[in-house]
């Protein structure tokens, strides 16, 4: 694989122009999170009878599951915006969790695609009926239905990794997964124990230090932080944005953050590059200026190296953490008793409220729904041991299934929207010769795939993931899952469907 990027693409995703439908096709967008609003959004104009279905009741995947204390996208809220869908008035740099999901809903209701959306209706099973070349999706109602193309935009992170941690039901006091947040327990004032150090528990820690009059940061690993300024717009730059465009323009298709992203990339896939080493020197010196007492600091120091697993953007971690009522607790659980959680030291660390920022099960995907492509192939045998899509969008025997930020796509400290977006524009050139009405099928070639998985993993070995941490970012065999290519070359890959990877079936 090229990974030549002397000249990279544009770093706005492009759609290509799409030609009148001849065949109205039916087809079924499977969650109405950030992906799948996308989906919907492109699909309404082109005059197809599109169904997205929803399993909540409300519209906005991650950013409605989560609505943790602290919760910010680390990613610069101008680039985390569609590109058809700018928003001069962002708040911050970094934008609050709540002011994302406002976006979303505005988003939705701007584009008059609510009446698409089946709420409160989850896909159970997605069956390839091979006669009749279409797909049967069933639903949570029991309710079946025929489509021509399935797309699954079901998310990524969505099931909370539930800790196997003896005596846990025991706990007196109130415990609960940071993504199914209890509002109604009062942290004020109070003892609150988070267990979990990465993004999402060292969120929590900056938004409950100084609230909670006991709260600890219990870490059965410590992580490597960069530091990352979050000012909030003032009322003059929202006008300007307002404006003039080119100014958010300049914000997510400038070199500033385009040229960090393009850093970023070719650090994470190869552990030997000069970039890595450079984000290793600023998160070792954020280490050593940040945290006072040396003890401490020794004690936060991780064992491996930085990016290996998801690095933590962060204004103020370290500040927080040395704030008065707040302890890091480095070290493994024993278990946890009615009082509190007992670590391996013997220490109890006594607590009214835990919460359990303990991650997700990374290799759901579209499941737990029942996936049987072309005669009866299943999606979980495909699946074993890993889950696997080209480009994260498509599988053989799967034919006019496709994913949006399926597996083996770019995952990492950048916008998902775009990755989502660029997935979307090449999915969309796949489905023109459908609507042209002369092919009934695409489906991706075996031989595609193969070859995809056998580059992909070799490549995969050279990534800062595989240098020795545990991460999400690992599948089931200690591969990493994600996009082990640069940035640059996923937009190549993705910009137009090489005809020659699939079967176009008239
Ligand atoms: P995570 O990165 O998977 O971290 C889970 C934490 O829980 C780790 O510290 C892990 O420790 C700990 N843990 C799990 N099981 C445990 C156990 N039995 N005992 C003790 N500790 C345990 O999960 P997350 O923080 O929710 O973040 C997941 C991903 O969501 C992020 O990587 C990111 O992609 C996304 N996210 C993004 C943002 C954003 O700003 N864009 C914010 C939040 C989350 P070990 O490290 O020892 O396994």
């Amino acid at each position: 694989m090229s990974t030549d990027t002397a000249t990279p693409p544009s770093f706005a995703p492009v759609y290509a122009p799409t030609a009148p439908a001849t065949r109205r096709l039916r087809i079924a967008v499977i969650g109405a999170g950030m992906a799948g609003i996308l989906a919907a959004i492109r699909l309404k104009p082109c005059g197809h009878e599109v169904v997205v279905f929803e399993k909540a009741d409300r519209i906005g995947g991650t950013w409605r599951e989560n609505t943790y204390p602290g919760l910010t996208c680390d990613v610069p809220a101008h680039a985390y915006t569609y590109s058809f869908a700018p928003n001069p008035e962002w708040s911050s740099f970094l934008a609050p969790g709540a002011e994302i999901q406002r976006y979303f809903e505005n988003v939705v209701r701007g584009h008059g695609i609510a009446p698409l959306i089946r709420f409160s209706t989850a896909v159970t099973t997605c069956v390839f009926d091979d006669e009749r070349r279409r797909w049967t999706l069933t639903d949570s109602h029991g309710k079946a239905e025929n489509f021509d193309v399935v797309v699954a935009a079901t998310g990524v992170l969505h099931h909370p990794n539930m800790p196997a941690l003896p005596g846990l039901e025991r706990f007196a006091g109130d415990a609960f997964h940071s993504a199914r947040w209890d509002h109604s327990v009062p942290l004020d004032g109070r003892r609150v124990a988070v267990v979990g150090s990465g993004s999402t528990g060292v969120q929590i820690i900056s938004a409950l230090a100084g609230r909670a009059a006991r709260l600890f940061h219990i870490q059965r690993t410590p992580q490597w932080i960069m530091p990352m300024p979050n000012e909030p717009y003032t009322d003059e730059q929202r006008a300007a944005f307002r404006a003039d465009p080119g100014l958010i323009d300049e914000m997510r298709y400038g070199e500033q953050y385009t040229g960090l992203v393009r850093r970023f990339t070719e650090a994470i896939i190869d552990k030997d590059s000069p970039e890595i080493q450079q984000i290793e020197a600023i998160v070792r010196d954020n280490l050593e200026r940040s945290v006072r007492d040396p003890q401490l600091r020794e004690a936060l120091r991780p064992r491996y190296r930085a990016a290996c697993k998801r690095l933590i953007y962060s204004p103020d971690y370290y500040d927080k953490l040395q704030q008065p009522g707040v302890e890091a607790v480095i070290g493994e659980i024993d278990r946890i008793e009615p009082e509190g959680v007992r670590m391996r030291d013997g220490s109890l660390k006594a607590a009214d409220v835990l919460v359990l920022a303990t991650g997700y099960q990374a290799d759901r995907f579209v499941r737990p729904m029942q996936v049987r492509g072309r005669g009866g192939a299943e999606l979980n045998a495909f699946w074993s041991p890993r889950p696997a899509a080209y480009l994260g969008i498509a599988m053989p025997a799967f034919p006019n299934f496709f994913m949006l930020n399926g597996p083996t796509g770019p995952v990492g400290n950048f916008s998902l929207i775009d990755i989502a977006e660029r997935q979307w524009a090449y999915i969309e050139q796949l489905l023109a010769p459908l609507a042209g009405g002369r092919y009934a099928e695409v489906e991706l070639r075996e031989e595609t795939m193969r070859g995809y998985e056998a580059e992909r993993i070799a490549a995969a070995s050279h990534t800062i993931f595989a240098s020795g941490c545990s991460s999400w970012y690992l599948d089931a065999t200690g591969v990493p899952a994600s996009w082990p290519w640069s940035y640059d070359e996923f937009a190549r890959r993705t910009a137009q469907p090489d005809g020659a990877d699939y079967l176009f079936l008239e």
